[in-house]
């Protein structure tokens, strides 16, 4: 799996700069998209294509060969071969690079070049439409932004030192048109993607902004870390069994004195089942999974594995994380698993805590796996104070066939609110 960094934004924000220190820091391969779109320009001048010659662009394109090299710590451009990192920069190439890259042949081909570049890599790629076309996944999106006049001032000065000979004015104008146009093309236009960290870097250092983006690429990589270890199986075998055993006695002793607890019903001994229980404190998924005789393995959400001793527990219980707010196709996967093994599924089809109360519409999913695995849904209702000391009452009911609903997916909701009357009666029986 790669680790893709999008760095957006208009020229003069600093994007090449930041992306070369990041690319360092992170050991990310650093993709300069624009010298690509550069080289493209420069060769149409070395050739002396014109822009409205297609025929002869597409011929060109055939035979193009780019490389973005580090030699000595320096980013090097090839075009067929030939070093062309200064020449790339030249006011000539500046002038008529962005048309170029608005020809959809040039963007499709640069396009492709690029997602080669990054297949199974770990990179940086800064441009103006990587995080929201070339890498709309990408994991981590920047729009880096600045005021223009600032934008030409950096500008200016890296041309200066680079021997590039162009005035403040020039160089103003050119980035002004070159936004217009990179702002409206057809294809790969310059714009904010909706999921994109926008930093303004008018008034801050690079040493700011690389700051800034380093946190957020920490936190994402520290993210994926964690949910490698949630989402992480872990194997069944008689080490677990036994202490699974074990910490059961123990709780459920701990739960019988805090509360009394109440079962009516019961769940058959064998064979796949959904329980679909009301939902109104952490402590029912307990009370389900610790006085059954059978291991249930309950869904739920992610946040709740990032505790110490519940990530202990859910992973000793084989509880299932799910990503709430998205279709979560891994879980709903290893839920469809569960019930293909014959055991038992715990759902709350309220989504929430007191779902019901707030009169919030039931979810889906547990009656779309009950008929996509073609098991029957036990329909559980459970009531109490959970206050020291208080009842807790369990109620199963009769087990639910679905399977009128097969292949009728427009009747989920209905399926689900048969499901859901039958936990509210549930409810209420004492
Ligand atoms: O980044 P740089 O200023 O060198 O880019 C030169 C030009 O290449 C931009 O003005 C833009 O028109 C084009 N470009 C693009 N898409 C990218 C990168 C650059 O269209 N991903």
């Amino acid at each position: 799996m790669s680790f893709i960094v999008a760095i957006d934004g208009p020229a003069g924000t600093g994007k090449g700069t930041v992306t070369k220190i990041l690319a360092k820091k992170f050991k990310l391969i650093n993709v300069d998209t624009g010298a690509m779109y550069r080289c493209v320009a420069l060769e149409m001048l070395n050739k002396g294509i014109k822009i409205e010659e297609l025929d002869k662009i597409k011929e060109m394109l055939e035979n193009i060969t780019i490389d973005l090299k580090e030699e000595n710590g320096v980013q090097t451009v090839f075009l067929n071969g030939e070093n062309v990192t200064k020449d790339i920069r030249s006011k000539e190439v500046s002038e008529i690079v962005s048309p170029v890259s608005s020809i959809r042949e040039v963007r499709l081909k640069m396009v492709a070049l690029q997602r080669k570049m990054a297949e199974g890599k770990d990179i940086i790629m800064e441009g103006r439409d990587i995080g929201t076309y070339v890498f709309p996944t990408a994991d981590v999106k920047i729009y880096l932004d600045a005021d223009l006049e600032e934008r030409a001032r950096r500008r200016f000065q890296q041309n200066k030192e680079k021997g590039i000979n162009m005035s403040y004015v020039e160089v103003l104008e050119n980035i002004k048109k070159r936004d217009e146009n990179d702002k409206s093309k057809e294809l790969g236009a310059l714009k904010v993607a909706h999921d994109a960290e926008v930093i303004d870097s008018t008034s801050k250092s690079i040493n700011q902004v690389v700051r800034e983006i380093s946190e957020i690429i920490r936190k994402k990589k520290k993210d994926y870390k964690l949910q490698g270890k949630i989402y992480k199986i872990r194997k069944e075998n008689a080490w677990k069994k036994f202490v699974r055993k074990v910490v059961k006695v123990f709780l459920s002793a701990l739960y019988h004195i805090a509360y009394r607890v109440k079962i009516t019903g019961k769940v058959p001994e064998q064979g796949a089942y959904i329980l679909c229980c009301n939902h109104i404190n952490y402590l029912d998924a307990a009370a389900i999974v610790l006085f059954n005789k059978r291991k249930v393995n309950f869904v739920a959400k992610e946040d709740l594995f990032t505790h110490g001793i519940l990530f202990w527990l859910g992973h000793l219980f084989d509880a299932i994380p799910i990503k709430r707010d998205m279709q979560d196709i891994e879980a709903m996967k290893r839920c469809l698993k569960v019930l293909k093994n014959g055991e038992l599924l715990g759902i709350f089809p309220e989504g929430t805590r007191k779902g019901m109360e707030k009169n919030m519409k039931a979810k889906n999913g547990a009656a779309f796996m009950a008929i996509k695995a073609g098991v029957k849904v036990i329909p559980v209702g459970i009531h109490g104070t959970f206050k020291p000391f208080s009842k807790v009452y369990i109620n199963y009911g009769e087990p639910i066939d679905l399977s009128v609903y097969k292949n009728q997916k427009d009747k989920l909701d209905e399926a689900t609110e048969i499901v859901m009357n039958q936990i509210k009666e549930l409810v209420e029986k004492e």
